[in-house]
């Protein structure tokens, strides 16, 4: 862990706290999550703002939190175009923030609110980065935190970045870690891995992840493996390497069986039963070819999708209670524009 370079503007009065939330249908969360966050953020010793990323959510959610906006002017709405995603919709948010510090949180109290403060306090002594880290995973399945257990290990063995195991997108970034965070344009956003690129004074925080307290989670399967080749694929080019090793090894062990049965065949004149052994060679060699081929697909897919050069995510419109606001504030929101007020 590194030691703190120096304070930053943390103890200033007026400082600003900025909470991102990615949220994807979460309609019935969202109530709960206003009366958890809301007091404690009034608790801390500097203002906050929340910025709620609506990811293109269809239950409604979105004309709940403008009801809320009315009464709430601390929070701000950006409402996405459609789904595009966690990691977009944290990007979408980290885009909007204007605080000193910001904190992102997932709407469904998995990342406990109750930390904040102490996450703030982290930072005041002079962090950049606050890390939250799982001590426990109540109410996940054996199987997800086995799955969770391994993967982790395995992008730490392959990639140069060393990504901190069990951490989420749970964390405090100061504004300078932020603003870093966001020079990286890269389409590919494994978040972990962006987050852990950055680097900068860093400490860790560990905590009890709670179940989830309402509505369902947005993983399943298929996606957490999707999402853990992305990792791995985004933060290393091992596994290419692991592909040419991998072939490299078959090939000599066929060469080397060929060349016995040649052997045994011209020295001893033992005739070889042909057929089991030349399909457990074909097989084996096809089935490496593919694994390969699948890999280095992987890496040109992604090259491909870096290079369309597509914005992360299209905002659709960005909502807030700008009563309270002065109109020149708002419109300096990075790259945001079309604000709209209500
Ligand atoms: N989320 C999102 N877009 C998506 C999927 C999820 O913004 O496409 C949000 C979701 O609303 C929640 C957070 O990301 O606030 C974490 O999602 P979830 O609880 O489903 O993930 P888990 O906690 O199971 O990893
Ligand atoms: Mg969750």
């Amino acid at each position: 862990m590194n030691k703190p370079l120096s304070a930053s503007n943390a103890s200033n009065e007026l400082a600003l706290l900025s909470l991102v939330v990615p949220v994807f249908n979460e309609r019935s969360m969202l109530p709960i999550f206003f009366d958890h966050v809301l007091p404690i953020l009034a608790s801390l010793d500097m203002r906050s703002e929340i910025i709620l990323v609506d990811d293109g959510s269809e239950d409604g959610g979105a004309e709940f939190i403008k009801t809320v906006i009315k009464k709430e002017p601390s929070i701000r709405l950006v409402k996405l175009s459609r789904n595009f995603g966690k990691e977009a919709a944290v990007t979408a948010g980290l885009e909007n923030t204007r605080g000193n510090a910001v904190i992102v949180l997932d709407a469904d109290l998995q990342d406990p609110p109750e930390h904040i403060p102490e996450m703030v306090g982290a930072w005041k002594s002079g962090f950049d980065v606050v890390l939250m880290q799982r001590r426990s995973r109540v109410g996940e399945s054996f199987f997800k935190r086995l799955s969770a257990h391994l993967f982790y290990r395995l992008l730490n063995r392959t990639s140069r970045t060393e990504i901190p195991v069990d951490t989420g997108d749970f964390r405090l970034m100061s504004r300078r870690a932020v603003d870093a965070l966001l020079r990286l344009k890269e389409r590919n956003r494994y978040m972990k891995g962006l987050f852990a690129w950055v680097g900068m004074p860093t400490t860790i925080i560990k905590y009890d992840r709670a179940p989830r307290a309402a509505g369902q989670s947005k993983w399943d399967y298929p996606g957490l493996v999707g999402l853990a080749l992305e990792g791995l694929t985004s933060f290393s080019v091992s596994p290419l390497r692991w592909a040419t090793l991998a072939g490299l090894i078959a090939a000599s062990v066929g060469g080397l069986f060929g060349a016995w049965i040649v052997l045994k065949a011209i020295l001893l004149g033992d005739p070889t039963d042909g057929y089991p052994s030349l399909i457990a060679i074909v097989s084996f060699l096809g089935g490496v070819q593919l694994l390969s081929v699948g890999i280095v697909g992987e890496y040109v897919g992604k090259t491909y999708i870096e290079t369309k050069q597509r914005p992360l995510y299209l905002t659709e419109e960005v909502v807030e209670n700008r009563e309270v606001r002065n109109r020149d504030e708002v419109n300096t929101f990075r790259g945001v524009k079309n604000v709209k007020a209500i």
